[in-house]
Parts: C-alpha cells; structure tokens; sequence
C-alpha cells in the first residue's frame, strides 16, 4: 500500500505536531508556512494535562523541561510597582495561572519542528490559496509554487487559517471576537521582576505585563486592550505601534511608558484580537483541521497550546488506527476532541472583563477576587477551571504501533 500524502498548512504548534505524528502514522508529509523561517515569537506557553502526556510520547518533554522559563507566579502591581495581589507557582500543585512548566513559544516550536524534521518535506514562504476535491484527492493552489495534488490537507495555520477559509468559508461566520487586542514582543531584562510575571492594569481596560524570558537580557512583554473593531492591519508594525501609543496615551504608571519604548524597539512585535474559533466540525472531505485554526480558545484560557499538541496527536493517530481511512478517522477525531475543546473555551470568570477591567472599581475588583482565589470558597472552583487540561481520556496510540 503506497503511504498517503499530506500537506499541513502551518509550522507553528500544531503544524509540527501533525507532522511528527502524521509520520508515524504512516503518511508523507510536506509543510508549507507562510513565514520564510520558522517564527519563533511570542511569551510563555504552558503544556497542562493532557499536552504534557503527548510531549512524553513525542520524547521531547526532558527538552521541554530543560528549556522552561523559570517563574515565581503572577503579581498585580498598582502605579508605583507596588504589589496588591499575587499567586505563586505551587499554588494549584503547579497547574494554576502560571503553571510550573512554562516555556517560550518559539523555544516549543523550535523543539517540534526538530522533532518532526526528518522525512518531512518543508515549503517556506508560501500559503495555500485555493483547494479542489476531487475523486483523486485534493489539489492545492499556492501563491508561488506549482499547484499540487495530497491526499489530505491539515489546516494548522492559527487563527485566521488559510486552509479554514478555502474549504469553510470566510472567517467572520467562525471568528468570535471577545473584545480585545493583546501584542507580544520582547524587551530588555528588567531587574525588578525577580522572576515574577508582574502586571498592571489601568482604567480603559489597558493591560501591560512583563514576565522573566529564558536568555539573560531579556524579558518577555505583552500590552493589551478592550475595545471594539480597530481599522489596522495586523501585520503592519509601524501602524500597530502608533495604535499602541494612542491607547495607552497619558498612562504613566508602573512601566508603562517603558514598555511603549521597548514596542517600538522590539524585533519580534506580534499583535492580534483577541478571538475564540467556534465551528461545529472541523473537518470536511479529505480537510482537517487542527489547533487554533480549528479551536482557539483565546489566549484568556491558557489552553491553547495544549489543545493544539493534543488535538494533532489524536487526528493523527485516530488516522493511523483506521489504516487511512479519513472518513472513520476524521470522525473519531471530532468526537474524542470535541468535549475536550468545549471546555476548554470556557472563559475564566468575567472574561474579558476580567483581564482587561475598564474602571477603577473594575480593577479593585479584580485584583480583590486573584487574591481570594486560593481561599475557600473560590479555591473550589479556580481549581475546576484549571483541571480542565486532564479532562480527557487519551488514547495510545504509540502502543498501536508496538502492536
Ligand atoms: C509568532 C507567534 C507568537 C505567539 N505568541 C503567543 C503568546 O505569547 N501567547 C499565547 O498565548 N499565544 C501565542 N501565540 C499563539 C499560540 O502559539 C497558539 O495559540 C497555540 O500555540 C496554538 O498553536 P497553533 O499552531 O494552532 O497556532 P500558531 O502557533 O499561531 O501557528 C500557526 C502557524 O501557521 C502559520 N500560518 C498562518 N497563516 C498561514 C498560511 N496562510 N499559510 C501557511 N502558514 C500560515 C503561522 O505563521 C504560524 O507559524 C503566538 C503565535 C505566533 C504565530
């Protein structure tokens, strides 16, 4: 029987895991990524639950831990840096808003990417435009290779998915805006995190934070927003910048004016809504897909990596566990994710009011119900909303192949 061909759209989390695992359930695979070399962009991501089952079987989870960003917990600091509530690492045995195994986007998709390279085929620079099925497979236009032939094609390509659009539709039936925008780049060391993730909210619903990175000199920031619909292309720095500098106007407090200057500096500035995925199915014919493409259940829920790293697994296996069979695979797929991402899009409590607070009550507010999360009664439930990244029940698919 000749091995089945995929393409996966996307390099980034999910794409990579697809790949590993697209291997070894027996398929060759080819990636294209719009990006000219991976992206290694980003804050801390963390691997719960599940996702760290997965990374076990991928053997990476020793490189995992060995790159992790050592953190002490979150703090929210008021104008003049002083603390007003904080939660530490251990709290939640190491599973609650920080959690104890914290690692770099772009370290993790580093780590995937070298995991998945061998006997995978690479585009770089590229983006699938259009897709036609037919009995023969489905033949892929890109904007400048020649148009191919696979038989499956894998949209993991983020949040607004090429591979989504060309077989589902445009993105405004599936994105779910929650209100926000949030930007990420790096800046300078800041001595005075002490390995805390420190941060401040201000009235506007205007949120900076800055958190310890891994390589000496650097630290990782994030400046973020409430708001309805802004007229700026994502992609363009320059604009975005100027956004950034509009919104946060005449916030002087903490490290705010600092953090506007690193922007400006930083090599790495990625920006975004803040959105969830919802769609009813993530599969259609011989197109699947997985991770935020699929699913995103917003950076609010901290779940997003795991249920891209979970989500290629299973559609992988489910895959090799029906000899190919895509039909029998990709509904397996849909049915063992589909409650594990319904609760994961589960927001956490005020959602993105919450986060981003728009008064000074608001900010009161919130940062009175952080430092009661470890007391009773809302122990119970924070510990409910963090346990979600368990609730699965995982298949092994690794013993199938030692079978
Ligand atoms: C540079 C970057 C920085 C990020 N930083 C953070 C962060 O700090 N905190 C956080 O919570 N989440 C962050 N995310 C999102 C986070 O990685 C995902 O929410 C999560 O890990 C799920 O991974 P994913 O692979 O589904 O999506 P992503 O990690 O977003 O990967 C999608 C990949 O698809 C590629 N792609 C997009 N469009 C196309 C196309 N048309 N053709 C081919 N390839 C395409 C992208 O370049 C990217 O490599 C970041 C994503 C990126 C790309």
């Amino acid at each position: 029987m000749t091995a089945p061909t995929a393409l996966i759209s996307g390099a980034g989390i999910a794409g990579s895991a697809a790949a590993y695992w697209l291997r070894r359930a027996g398929c060759d695979v080819t990636v294209v990524e719009r990006a000219n070399v991976p992206r290694r962009g980003g804050q801390t991501v963390d691997l719960r639950g599940a996702g760290r089952t997965v990374a076990r079987r991928m053997d990476v989870f020793d490189e995992i831990v060995a790159r992790s960003v050592e953190q002490r917990g979150l703090a929210v600091v008021d104008d003049d840096g002083r603390v007003r509530a904080s939660l530490q690492v251990d709290a939640f045995d190491g599973n609650g808003m920080v959690s104890e195994i914290e690692i770099l986007r772009g370290d993790l998709a580093d780590v995937l990417l070298a995991a998945a390279a061998d006997d995978v085929e690479f585009v770089w620079g590229d983006s699938v435009v259009a897709l036609t099925e037919h009995a023969g497979g489905v033949t892929v236009e890109f904007e400048r290779s020649p148009a191919r032939t696979f038989d499956l094609v894998i949209g993991a390509d983020g949040t607004h998915s090429a591979v989504r659009a060309a077989a589902f539709g445009p993105e405004t039936r599936f994105l779910r805006p929650l209100g926000g925008y949030q930007a990420w780049f790096t800046a300078p060391a800041a001595p005075e995190l002490d390995g805390w993730y420190l941060m401040h909210r201000a009235p506007g619903g205007l949120v900076s934070s800055l958190r310890p990175g891994r390589l000496p000199g650097e630290t990782k920031a994030s400046l973020g927003f409430a708001g309805g619909p802004v007229d700026v292309d994502r992609r363009d720095g320059a604009a975005v910048r100027a956004l950034l500098r509009e919104r946060f106007a005449g916030v002087t407090g903490w490290k705010v004016p600092w953090l506007l200057d690193a922007a400006d500096a930083a090599p790495d500035l990625v920006f975004d809504s803040i959105d969830q995925v919802r769609m009813d199915r993530w599969t259609i014919g011989r197109v699947a897909l997985v991770g935020d493409a699929a699913c995103s259940p917003s950076s609010l829920t901290g779940m997003g990596t795991c249920m891209a790293v979970v989500g290629a697994y299973v559609l992988a296996g489910e895959l090799g566990r029906a000899r190919h069979d895509h039909r029998a695979a990709f509904a397996r797929y849909e049915e063992i994710m589909q409650p594990y991402v319904a609760q994961a899009q589960e927001l956490p409590p005020g959602g993105m009011a919450g986060y981003a607070p728009r008064s000074r009550f608001g900010i009161t507010l919130s940062t009175l119900s952080m430092r009661s999360m470890t007391r009773w009664p809302v122990r119970a439930i924070a510990a409910r909303f963090f346990a979600k990244a368990d609730a699965i029940d995982l298949p092994d698919y690794t013993a199938d192949r030692a079978g």
